[in-house]
C-alpha cells in the first residue's frame, strides 16, 4: 500500500558489483516533506542507494518509483540520469562541485533549472522573478549577503549551503545529500540542520550522514543500513536504542 504522502519507495533493491552484493532486498518508503536518513558503518551500501535513486547505477534487481505531486508516478529504475533531475529529483555529491571562480550569485544563475550552461548564462538575463528567487533562496541559507563573492572564498561550510541553495533554485520534490556535514564543525553542523529543516518545508530530504548530533537533531526517520542490507528502520531514539543497530554501528564508535 502506497499512501498519499509516499513521495519515494525502493522496492527490493540488490545491487551486485562483479559477485559482491553491494544491496540486497534493501526496501523502504520515503515520506513527503520529512528528512529521511540512511546510517551505518561504511561499506554499508548508503552511496550505493543515492546511486540507484538518481539511476547512476543500474540495480540487478527491484525499482524505484517516485510519485510526484498531482502527477503519474515515475518509475526511476531504468531512466537515464539526466532526466530524474528534470522529474525533481536532484543531488548532492560528497565533493563539493561550485564554480570557484564564479560568485556565488553567477552559481545560482547557472542552477537555474531552463539553462543549459554557462554559455546560456551569458547570453540570457535571468528574469526579475528568477533573480528574485536566487536572493530568497540565498537568505535561506545564510548566504544573502555574499551573493557577489566569489564560490571560491566562501568558507567549507558555506560552499555546502550553496550547493543545496543550488539544488532548490530548480523547486525538485526530493533532494539528496551525501554526508553534507563532513568535514564541518558543530556550529556549521547544527546550522545545516536548522538549514535543513527549514527546508523541508517545501521539499524532501534525503540524508547520508555519520554525525549521531546530526542526525538527533534534523531526522524525522532513520533506516540504518549494514553490509548492504535493511536493518531496522524508525524514529531516531528508538533506532540507536536498538541492540543490533548499537552491536553493528556504534559499537564500532560511529564512523
Ligand atoms: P557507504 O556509502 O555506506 O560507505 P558504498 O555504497 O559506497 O557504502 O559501498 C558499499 C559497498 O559496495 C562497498 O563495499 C564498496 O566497496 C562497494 N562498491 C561501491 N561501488 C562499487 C563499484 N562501482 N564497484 C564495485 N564495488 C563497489
Ligand atoms: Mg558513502
Amino acid at each position: 500500500m502506497t499512501t498519499n504522502d509516499t513521495i519515494l519507495e525502493i522496492n527490493n533493491i540488490s545491487v551486485c558489483f562483479d559477485g559482491f552484493y553491494a544491496l540486497t532486498d534493501v526496501r523502504t518508503k520515503v515520506k513527503r516533506n520529512t528528512i529521511h536518513f540512511f546510517i551505518g558503518p561504511n561499506g554499508a551500501g548508503k552511496t550505493t542507494l543515492l546511486d540507484i535513486i538518481c539511476a547512476k547505477t543500474k540495480p540487478t534487481a527491484g525499482t524505484v518509483i517516485y510519485y510526484p505531486k498531482g502527477k503519474d508516478p515515475v518509475r526511476l529504475t531504468g531512466m537515464k540520469e539526466y532526466k530524474i533531475v528534470n522529474e525533481g529529483v536532484g543531488r548532492k555529491f560528497q565533493v563539493p562541485s561550485v564554480f570557484v571562480n564564479l560568485s556565488v550569485e553567477e552559481n545560482m544563475i547557472l542552477a537555474l533549472k531552463d539553462h543549459k550552461g554557462i554559455l546560456d548564462s551569458i547570453f540570457r538575463k535571468p528574469s526579475k522573478e528568477e533573480m528574485q528567487d536566487i536572493h530568497n533562496t540565498l537568505k535561506r541559507v545564510s548566504l544573502e549577503e555574499k551573493a557577489g563573492e566569489r564560490a571560491g572564498s566562501l568558507a567549507h561550510g558555506e560552499k555546502q549551503w550553496l550547493e543545496i541553495a543550488m539544488q532548490l533554485v530548480s523547486k525538485p520534490e526530493i533532494i539528496m545529500l551525501d554526508e553534507p556535514a563532513a568535514g564541518m564543525g558543530k556550529p556549521e553542523t547544527f546550522k545545516t540542520g536548522e538549514i535543513l529543516k527549514d527546508i523541508k518545508k517545501d521539499c524532501t530530504i534525503i540524508v547520508i550522514e555519520h554525525d549521531m548530533d546530526f542526525v538527533k537533531q534534523a531526522a524525522d526517520i532513520v533506516t540504518v543500513l549494514h553490509e548492504g542490507q535493511f536493518l531496522v528502520e524508525g524514529n531516531v531514539n528508538d533506532v540507536l536504542a536498538n541492540e543490533t543497530v548499537q552491536a553493528v554501528y556504534l559499537g564500532r564508535g560511529g564512523e
